[in-house]
């Protein structure tokens, strides 16, 4: 019971949707319920149709929440209830007349209908059944609808009488129509907050690269954009010997090296500084400051890649890493290319040089 109403709390606040069993469920209930106060109605008037056609629809409508136990496709039942609905609520016209208020039935339930089979899963081409479905109960309303106004009804009771279960059907029907209108919407709100979710998810998972959990090239070009500063430096950084260290201790302790310069590096930046898996073994750092403070953060980044404990069978791995600074004031026009260039040109100077050492300079 309880669990029943923490899903109802979860709905209701547009948390959860509602599964198909769920809402096949409720519209089973709520059908069920209502056929068999209509038993009871038939019984009392005394209407022995309406009390035959309500208790046998009311069964049916139980008997189908018991079968839906099972039942993967809810589409027959939901097709079986709406049948059930117009079928009952139009022979309850010609027993009773127009005055009690069962033709309301017919049109509530189309856009319960419509609900109903475009939310639920594995029913191919909704718009025809629904389209199909409607016509059918047009059809059948508007031709009852001469029918019982030509003829008599063949039960007649006072208008005391007509006013109660009239009453007890309208409000049935806006009952009807409010809770699955209302149901309809905390799905879609609830829908709608899923595609968020996703959306931040794939825009996290395009953004961010898996293993160092740092931005990805095209997301670092993309904050760069945004960037209206122009006192900062681009620090291209990449590890010495790297497919020695693969070759040597295996793929995994290479993954775990990248892991090591991801977290350094971050941990050596300021808040405002970005940090970007520019490819492989190459790291791409924007340091807000001048080419003091960029050195600054690469003798972090070094330091502790030096008193990282990382070894394999009692081997220590030595990682060092060689860097190349551009400075944006030293490009005309902050041409973002030029001053990835530059950092890289300066990278493979000091790779050529002998690594594990800085350029900020072309030579
Ligand atoms: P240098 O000092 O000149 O930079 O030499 P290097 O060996 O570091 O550079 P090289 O370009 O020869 O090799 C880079 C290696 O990085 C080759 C590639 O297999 C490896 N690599 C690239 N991405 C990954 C990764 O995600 N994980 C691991 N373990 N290795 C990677
Ligand atoms: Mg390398
Ligand atoms: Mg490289």
């Amino acid at each position: 019971m309880s669990e029943i109403w923490n899903n109802t709390v979860l709905v209701f606040r547009g948390k959860k949707r509602v599964t198909d069993r769920e809402r096949f469920r409720l519209l089973a209930v709520f059908m069920g319920i209502t056929h068999l106060i209509l038993t009871g109605i038939g019984l009392l008037l005394p209407c022995l149709p309406l009390f035959f056609i309500s208790g046998f629809a009311a069964a049916a409508e139980f008997l189908m929440l018991h079968a839906g136990k099972e039942k993967e496709s809810y589409f027959p039942g939901i097709s079986l209830i709406y049948f059930l609905t117009c079928i009952h609520a139009l022979a309850s016209c010609v027993f009773l007349g127009w005055t009690f208020g069962f033709s309301l039935y017919n049109l509530v339930i189309i856009p319960v209908l419509f609900y109903m089979i475009y939310m639920t899963k594995g029913i191919s081409d909704p718009r025809r059944y629904a389209m199909i479905y409607t016509a059918a109960n047009c059809v059948g309303t508007l031709f009852l609808r001469r029918y019982v106004y030509l003829g008599k009804p063949r039960y007649s009771y006072g208008t005391e009488t007509a006013f109660w279960v009239s009453f007890f059907n309208n409000t049935v029907c806006f009952l009807f129509v409010m809770t699955f209108s209302m149901l309809f919407i905390l799905e879609l709100t609830a829908n709608r907050e899923e595609l968020n979710q996703q959306n931040r998810e794939l825009k996290r998972l395009a953004s961010y690269d898996e293993l160092t959990r740092l931005r990805n090239r095209r997301s670092m070009l993309d904050c760069w954009k945004d960037i209206t500063r122009s006192d900062y430096c681009v620090v291209m950084g990449d590890i010495d010997d790297f497919k020695k260290i693969n070759d040597t201790y295996g793929h995994e302790t290479g993954d775990e090296v990248l892991k090591l310069v991801s977290f350094s590096m971050k941990e050596a930046v300021d808040r405002e500084d970005f940090v970007s898996r520019w490819g492989g073994e190459e790291f791409l750092m924007i340091v807000f400051g001048s080419v003091a403070y960029a050195l600054k953060v690469i003798d972090k980044v070094q330091r502790e890649l030096k008193q990282a404990d990382l070894s394999v069978d009692g081997k220590q791995i030595s990682v060092t890493m060689t860097f190349g600074i551009s400075e944006c004031g030293e490009v005309p026009g902050k041409d973002v290319d030029e001053l990835i260039r530059r950092a890289d040109r300066r990278l493979y100077i000091g790779k050529k040089s002998g690594k594990n050492c800085i350029k900020i300079k072309d030579e």
